[in-house]
């Protein structure tokens, strides 16, 4: 883990945690996983860890869910220079297993130590970003920002103001979650409609949503 002092640039950043050896997911992992940077991006999608492909090139959403992705970027009507990938854990998560399409191992979802260990990256990967807007996907990395287990059938699509890092947050479903649910579908793509006008928002009027917050808190 770098040290906190001023200031800290994303390449220094990156670089330590490609050593980083604080959890037991260092032990099966190729590499450790993190977005392609972006100055200030409008948005940061979070995910919840790499996958097989992903812990083999080393980018995030290069899988089968990567081409959900695409079509999610058209939907919504953004530019990828306009977004930043990223994962709530930063090393793939894995179970020894004889079917598995990447070496021995199979995915499984990240357990609460290993997010506890890891998070230290996020939050400082936040900071240096600065995103507008952080879309969450699927419910390990809504539970991160909500601080308890939260279920995103709950709370896709309702935008919400995370004061520890001065972002809205936009819950979705995981693009993975449509592979095999296809009945999503139709509330995912509304979901993302939306979101591509909240985003267009934002941007243009962002005094309103400021006014917003300020009712907000007064309420
Ligand atoms: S998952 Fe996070 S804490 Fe664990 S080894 Fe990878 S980067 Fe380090």
């Amino acid at each position: 883990m770098p040290e906190e002092k001023k200031p800290l640039d994303f390449a220094t950043w990156l670089a330590a945690l490609k050593q980083c050896r604080r959890c037991r997911l260092c032990e099966t992992r190729t590499q450790a996983v993190a977005g392609e940077y972006r100055e200030k991006p409008m948005v940061f999608m979070l995910g919840e860890a790499p996958g097989g492909r992903e812990d083999q090139e080393g980018r995030p959403f290069c899988g089968q869910a990567g081409g959900i992705l695409d079509d999610f970027l058209r939907l919504a009507g953004l530019k990828r220079e306009e977004v930043y990938i990223s994962n709530v854990v930063k090393c793939r998560p894995t179970r020894p297993s004889s079917r598995g399409i990447y070496g021995s191992y199979a995915n499984r979802k990240p357990a609460p130590d290993e997010i506890k260990t890891c998070s230290p990256w996020l939050e400082l990967e936040l900071r240096l970003l600065s995103p507008k807007l952080l879309v969450t996907l699927g419910g390990v990395p809504l539970s991160y920002v909500m601080g308890e287990s939260a279920a995103v059938g709950r709370y896709h699509g309702q935008a919400f103001y995370w004061r520890t890092h001065n972002v809205w947050v936009y819950p979705l479903y995981h693009p993975a979650a449509l592979i095999y649910d296809a009945s999503k579908k139709a509330a995912y793509e509304q979901d993302v409609r939306n979101l591509g006008e909240f985003c267009r928002e934002l941007t243009a009027n962002p005094e309103t949503w400021q006014q917003k917050l300020v009712e907000e808190r007064k309420a």
